[in-house]
């Protein structure tokens, strides 16, 4: 498919992360200070709710969708809506559309410099797979030695963990260097101290748009899924080694998970599908994938010490997962758990096959034993306090991109021992 040209002229560069054929839906603040579902287009905001308000452009007839600040109640209507809703906005934004028709988006709009993004949906629950085969591999090796890196399950099951919606943020919120429990491998007792290996994962996050009762195909789940926002998995390496056993990680990852600000459709990243890679062992027929479930998506993780110029510490592609949101989420509702509109699922850290395609410092400094040296000439094994993280992705069209808008945090200095007296 090639670019699709729009009358907003910021949408038509080759380099713009927004063009027509992309349209991602978000949450702004902007002027008087409320906030409301907008849609990107170039260097533009269209404001969505205004939209409706008014009558010009509404995704259900008799209800208003877009009132409140999340994409929630528009994921509810499902996916006929989802379609007919994209159809009627991109006729209006595309370079066909009448002198009245700009004119009233013109009117509501705001260039995207004057506005703040905030969370895009409300997070109804939240899971976090381990979906990679390098990241599982690379970790699995430094843990158990590379004879025992994959455990037993692996090749057969996305194996996944139970996270906490509450302590999902927006690109932009600033993380606090958690304290936790932390023993070192020749101590005998732990102590209660902030986390010396403070690390970022790359991750995509799938959005679930539709709710289930009972188990789902594969192709049901396929069709649940709404969107995509990059995952940043913020990790305690010292407190997760710890704590670990045998439950999975818990106060490790539960400081803060940042995601991008833009919901980029499924619609959007259709023309980029490609399979999972060939399986190892033969999954069960219920996990078989029909549809090519992964993207063909770049990622790259920038690294900025406080006030110094950004290095890019990894680059790698979304399709060197090896399960797929539509194989984890299918699994998810094996045993019958419900799934509800605004579910987010992680991917899972997304390493590539090469030392510089890792995508976590536990990965890239090998366990803090090599650390990286920066372009600023600094070193680093785990993130230190002032540092900016940000992941970015974009999937590579004929003459344009499908952009996500960074997914970006700075660590804070840990709190005084909150536990003082
Ligand atoms: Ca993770």
């Amino acid at each position: 498919m090639p670019l699709l040209k729009s009358w907003i002229e910021s949408a038509n560069t080759p380099e713009t992360p927004f063009p027509l054929n992309n349209l991602p839906y978000g949450v702004f603040s902007a002027g008087d200070g409320e906030l409301r579902c907008g849609v990107a287009i170039g260097n533009r905001i269209i404001d969505a709710t205004g939209l409706e308000a008014v009558g010009i452009l509404r995704a259900d007839p008799n209800a208003d969708v877009l009132d409140a600040p999340f994409w929630n109640d528009f994921m509810e209507l499902g996916p006929e809506a989802w379609a007919a809703y994209r159809a009627a906005l991109t006729a209006m934004l595309a370079d066909t559309a009448s002198e009245e028709t700009r004119d009233a988006l013109t009117t509501y709009s705001v260039p995207m410099a004057e506005a703040t993004l905030h969370m895009p949906f409300r997070v109804s629950e939240y899971t976090d797979f381990y979906a990679g085969k390098h990241h599982a591999t690379n970790v699995g090796t430094m843990f158990r030695g590379a004879e025992n890196a994959l455990p037993p399950n692996w090749l057969s099951i996305p194996i996944g963990y139970n996270g906490r919606a509450s302590s999902v943020v927006v690109s932009g919120t600033p993380v606090r260097r958690p304290w936790g429990q932390l023993k070192a491998p020749d101590a005998d007792l732990p102590v209660f101290a902030p986390c010396k290996r403070f690390d970022l994962e790359l991750e995509m996050g799938a959005i679930v748009g539709q709710p289930s009762e009972g188990p789902v195909t594969m192709e049901e789940a396929e069709a649940m899924i709404f969107g995509y926002v990059l995952l940043n998995d913020w990790s305690a390496r010292d407190i997760q080694a710890w704590e670990y056993q045998p439950l999975g990680p818990f106060q490790a990852k539960a400081t803060a998970t940042t995601i991008s600000p833009w919901i980029v459709t499924k619609a959007a990243l259709e023309p980029f599908r490609v399979p999972v890679p060939p399986r190892e062992r033969a999954l069960l027929p219920y996990l078989e994938e029909h549809t090519p479930g992964l993207h063909d998506i770049e990622l790259w993780v920038d690294l900025a010490p406080e006030g110094k110029a950004p290095t890019t510490i990894a680059r790698t592609n979304l399709r060197e997962m090896y399960y797929s949101p539509a194989q984890q989420l299918t699994h998810h509702t094996t045993s019958g758990c419900p799934m509800r509109v605004g579910d987010l699922l992680g991917s899972g850290t997304i390493s590539g096959p090469t030392k510089d395609s890792r995508g976590s410092l536990l990965e890239l400094s090998w366990g803090g034993k090599e650390p990286l040296t920066l372009d600023t000439g600094e070193t680093r094994a785990f993130l230190e306090d002032g540092d900016t993280l940000t992941l970015r992705g974009a999937a590579q069209g004929d003459g344009y991109r499908i952009g996500f808008g960074a997914c970006t945090g700075q660590v804070l200095a840990a709190l005084e021992d909150p536990f003082a007296r």
